[in-house]
């Protein structure tokens, strides 16, 4: 026969008393597991990693990033999709810049709308580009980006710089100088 329960106080007991039991009962099983669980994930980035490091891919995207980042990749995963697209799109050059657009054969010239002195890569928008000296300084600490200095970068401040110049919810053709 079960216990009587007079108020939430017995509730909490019974679940904690339960819990425990229960966790007692597959400790072992749950502990294996997330033994497992822990060396398929070092596996899976040891992999990457390798991956990484032999092939030859993702010209604009090593300006960025190093490798397989276990912690990055928790933080860019809680970002909405907006988020994704506009970080991703920059990391890997794959947006609404003038190179890409270019390569694409949406836009016929793939230097920068905004200066003129360069094509509008990633890394000449986020590190390079005169006419956001000024943003770059407020938020880097720098009015220029050397490529090496990229990598560094805190993802959260490409993201304020990215969203604060306004460059990618231009209309594609529409810019001004
Ligand atoms: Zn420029």
């Amino acid at each position: 026969m079960g216990r009587v329960v007079h108020d939430v106080s017995d509730i909490t007991e019974d679940f904690c008393l339960t819990s425990f039991l229960e966790f007692e009962k597959w400790k072992d099983e749950i502990v294996e597991n997330i033994r497992f669980l822990a060396a398929l994930n070092d596996w899976v980035y040891s992999t990457l990693k390798e991956h990484w490091r032999l092939s030859r891919g993702c010209r604009q995207a090593r300006d960025f990033v190093t490798g397989p980042d276990p912690a990055r990749s928790i933080w860019i995963l809680g970002r909405s999709r907006e988020t994704l697209n506009q970080l991703v799109g920059i990391l890997t050059g794959h947006c609404k810049l003038r190179r890409h657009l270019s390569l694409l054969g949406i836009e016929e010239d793939p230097t920068c709308p905004r200066c003129g002195e360069d094509d509008e890569t990633s890394y000449h928008f986020v590190g390079q580009c005169e006419a956001f000296r000024r943003l770059r300084f407020a938020i880097f600490g720098s009015g220029t980006l050397s490529r090496e200095k990229l990598v560094s970068l805190g993802w959260s401040d490409v993201l304020t710089f990215i969203r604060t110049s306004g460059r990618l919810s231009e209309r594609i053709g529409r810019v001004n100088r």
